[in-house]
């Protein structure tokens, strides 16, 4: 079969390579397509992960093989669930439900969950860039059923989906509340929605003039064009002539003067980090209110060695300096933390406990995915399709690779 298999940084090359043979409770499904996944081009560009790879995680495609029973029960009654030619959605990381983080509800710390249990060969890495891939037992949990009315694509769209309503449940948001998404690209958008289904008002803040308008569409309030400051709805003599107008301002850029205006003063209940940007987060931390949030959701690259450094001065005094501590970019007033009682949060990867209702959000289209996906690139061209997702433009947004040519 074809697939792309990853040889070094920014090096994928389609080769040949065995249909992967699958044992007994194991599954193979012939890949239709796969969504091109910021976690995986991070992996093929930094080299993070040795090589040779097949990557490509956000998996939908066709049931053309079941694996003999075998006597555990529990795997054959999952197994049960499926017979050849069902289409389905996958998910390479399952948890065991049992651990300790797992009753800690930290799903993605669990031991069986960092476990990859999709492969189209080599090192398991998803292999959705590939025309089948071996779905092992215990991942089982993780395959869903697409409806007959709902398309591949849609199905792709489950595990970024899930990751994303995740990272909504961190938050503890009341009806009404405010709340800033920072960076309207897929991810965004599927947090614009989702925190409207909720019952947030969504300030939508980006760069890009098109991906402002879908926000809309998603359910945003009020959009914002950080790029361009001068497309604020409201301006600068309006807010001079607002009551509050002649208060000094400790941010004073136009952001702050619509979140001004949208809660009455307050700030923001929270402020979603969808951008790996610093200075979102400085920002974020001025304008959430006291008591409010701040989710880091794109902060998923390490610092590199280079940039850390022994910030905490500790040299010469006999302490200890911790090499692994990275040096923050901006100033952090700790006291913004404790004393006006801001929350830092982050949010990694999906929780298994929300997939059935991530599945309805997706399959009944109150979160229509279709409208996220801009581009289909066939395997072959999975590096381009790679180099778009990293490097997107205006009219990009998802991007998935169709393994079948269709
Ligand atoms: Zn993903
Ligand atoms: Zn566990």
């Amino acid at each position: 079969m074809r697939a792309v298999v990853y040889h070094g940084v920014n090096d994928l090359r389609v080769e040949t390579v065995p249909v992967p043979r699958i044992g007994a409770r194991e599954l193979l499904v012939k890949v239709a397509v796969c969504g091109v996944c910021p976690t995986d081009i991070k992996k093929i560009q930094y080299g993070t992960v040795p090589p040779p790879r097949i990557f490509g995680h956000e998996t939908a495609g066709t049931i053309v093989k079941i694996g003999a029973g075998g006597a555990s029960v529990p795997a054959s009654r999952l197994l049960s669930r499926f017979k050849i030619g069902d289409r389905v959605a996958l998910h390479h990381h399952v948890p065991c439900l049992d651990c300790h983080f797992c009753r800690h509800r930290a799903f993605a710390q669990c031991e069986t969950y960092k476990r990859t249990g999709i492969t189209a060969g080599f090192q398991p890495a998803g292999g959705g860039y590939a025309e089948y891939v071996r779905v092992m037992p215990f991942v089982l949990p993780g395959v869903v059923k697409i409806p007959a009315r709902n398309s591949f694509e849609e199905g792709a769209m489950l595990e970024p989906v899930n990751t994303v309503l995740k990272a909504v449940r961190r938050l503890s948001l009341l009806r009404g509340d405010v709340v800033l998404v920072a960076g309207q690209g897929p991810i965004g958008l599927m947090f614009t929605r989702l925190l409207q289904l909720a019952g947030a008002q969504v300030i939508a803040t980006d760069l890009l003039e098109p991906r402002l308008k879908l926000a809309r569409k998603f359910g945003a309030k009020w959009m914002f064009n950080v790029g361009q400051a001068s497309r604020l709805s409201l301006n600068q003599e309006q807010y001079k002539k607002s009551k509050d107008g002649d208060r000094r301002d400790a941010c004073p850029t136009l952001t702050s003067e619509l979140i001004r205006r949208a809660t009455g003063g307050r700030g923001l209940d929270a402020a979603v980090i969808a951008v790996p940007s610093d200075a979102a987060v400085q920002q974020a931390l001025q304008l959430v209110r006291n008591g409010g949030q701040i989710l880091l959701f794109a902060h998923t690259k390490r610092s590199a060695p280079s940039s850390l450094s022994a910030a905490g001065g500790g040299e010469g005094r006999g302490e200890v300096v911790q090499n692994s501590t990275p040096t923050l970019n901006f100033p952090l007033d700790l006291a913004s933390i404790c004393l006006d009682e801001k929350d830092l949060l982050g949010s990694y990867s999906s929780d298994f406990t929300l997939q059935d209702e991530v599945a309805r959000l997706v399959f009944s289209r109150q979160l229509d995915v279709r409208n996220l996906i801009s581009h289909f690139f066939p395997l072959e061209q999975t590096a381009a399709a790679v180099r778009l997702a990293s490097q997107p433009t205006a009219d990009s947004l998802k991007v998935l690779v169709c393994a079948d040519g269709s």
